[in-house]
Parts: C-alpha cells; sequence; structure tokens
C-alpha cells in the first residue's frame, strides 16, 4: 500500500485532547506535529510580561508593534526524549504557558486580528510540504482548508474540566479549583465561538469525534484508521 503525504488538522473546543491525540498520531505516522495553541499562548506569555493586559484590555498598538518588530519569536525546538517544547525567543516557556494565567487570557489574545494574521502565516509555512499533523481552532476552516484529513474533536463540558484539573494537579497546581477550570474551559469555548475573526467551527468536510467516554488507546486508533483510510485514497 502506498501512501500519500497528507495534511491533517485537528480542530475542537478546548481541552479535548487534541495535542495528545496529534503528538501520538504524528510519531506513529513519523508526521511533525505543530501545536498551534502553544502559539497563541506564548504571544499572550509575551503580552503578559510586558504590562500588555490590563484588566482583561490589550494595549494592542504596542503588541502590534512588537510583532512587527519581531520582537516576539515563536519556535519549537525538539528534546532527546523526543519531545517538542515551545520557545518564546529561543527560551522554553513549556511550563509557563499553561498556567492559569495564560490560559485565562489567551482567548482575548487569540481574538486579535493582527495576532491571528502573523500566526496563521507562520502555521501555512510549516505546512507547506505537507506531511504533519496540526491542531487548533481554524486549522481545517482557515489555515489548511483543502487539508485531507480533517477532525473535530469535542467531549462534555464536565469531562474536558476534569481532565484538565488533572493536568494541573500532575503539574503540582495545587490552588486551582474544578469549577474554576470549568469557567475557563467554558469561557474560551464562548469566546472562541463568537469571535469576527475565525471563530471555532466545524469544517462542512471534517469528521466529528466526541471522546468523551473513548479510552486514549481508542481514539488512537480511530484516528489512525481514518489517516490510512484519507492517505490511501
Ligand atoms: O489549544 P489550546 O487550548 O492550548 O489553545 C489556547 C487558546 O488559543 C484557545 O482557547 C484559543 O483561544 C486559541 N487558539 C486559537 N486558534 C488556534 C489555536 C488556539 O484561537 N488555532
Amino acid at each position: 500500500m502506498t501512501l500519500k503525504k497528507i495534511t491533517i488538522a485537528i480542530d475542537g473546543h478546548s481541552s479535548t485532547g487534541k495535542s495528545t491525540m496529534a503528538k501520538s498520531l504524528a510519531r506513529r505516522i513519523g508526521y511533525a506535529y505543530v501545536d498551534t495553541g502553544a502559539m497563541y499562548r506564548a504571544v499572550t506569555l509575551f503580552a503578559l510580561r510586558e504590562h500588555l493586559i490590563k484588566r482583561g484590555k490589550v494595549d494592542e498598538p504596542a503588541l502590534k508593534q512588537h510583532l512587527k518588530q519581531g520582537d516576539i519569536i515563536i519556535t519549537f525546538r525538539p528534546t532527546k526524549e523526543g519531545k517538542s517544547v515551545t520557545c518564546l525567543n529561543g527560551k522554553n516557556v513549556e511550563r509557563y504557558i499553561r498556567s492559569m494565567r495564560v490560559s485565562n487570557v489567551v482567548s482575548i489574545i487569540a481574538a486579535i486580528g493582527f495576532v491571528r494574521k502573523a500566526m496563521v502565516k507562520q502555521q501555512q509555512a510549516m505546512g507547506k510540504d505537507k506531511g504533519l499533523v496540526m491542531d487548533g481552532r481554524d486549522i481545517g476552516t482557515v489555515v489548511f482548508p483543502d487539508a485531507e484529513m480533517k477532525v473535530f474533536a469535542t467531549a462534555s463540558a464536565q469531562v474536558r474540566a476534569q481532565r484538565r484539573f488533572d493536568e494541573l494537579r500532575a503539574k503540582g497546581d495545587t490552588t486551582t479549583t474544578l469549577e474554576e477550570v470549568l469557567a475557563n474551559v467554558t469561557e474560551r469555548d464562548r469566546i472562541d465561538s463568537t469571535r469576527k475573526e475565525s471563530p471555532l467551527r466545524q469544517a462542512d468536510d471534517a469528521v466529528v469525534l466526541d471522546n468523551s467516554y473513548m479510552t486514549i488507546e481508542e481514539q488512537n486508533e480511530w484516528l489512525y484508521q481514518l489517516y490510512l483510510e484519507r492517505a490511501n485514497s
């Protein structure tokens, strides 16, 4: 069986495990993996560090200037263990971008048109040769509308909040409550789906994956079978 090189777009609601499934599929089939949420999170971290977000309002002219000047360079660096870490201006920021401090405002940053334009441009450049799995909110609709395989992941808000909560606890966050995580997940979905610029929506040709009651193994197998079908046609 000869399989062609394709583009795989995985979009969906917050905390549906998109990154986990995208990462393991990429590893299994030897594709590159790009976590676009990490890019919006890195821009958010930069904005927070530069005090460009005050009471939920962003100093857009200043942020635009920084982006234009090339002050916000986001890259992914492979580690010895075969993982990939997000770097902001050359520094590993992986542990900072997943914090609640960033999660609480990332959707505001991601709703800004010029931020999206800059990120989408980089994402399209990364995927120009196909052979990659990219996860986010607008990959199948805006970044790669011609992707051969599009998945839209969803699960109940309660299940998603519990998963993110367990993740935070595992990382040593002992203060954030499940209610706070649930509120964050729901609020991000609301902002992501109602924003003017590339709102989160299921592409017409995307396949829905509701993983509320699926194990990671079942989900991985489901994705792999879909890949075989798409890469073989
Ligand atoms: O995927 P993750 O939950 O890490 O993404 C963080 C936030 O980044 C999302 O809530 C969304 O606001 C934004 N995002 C986006 N477009 C993408 C990826 C993420 O707007 N392609």
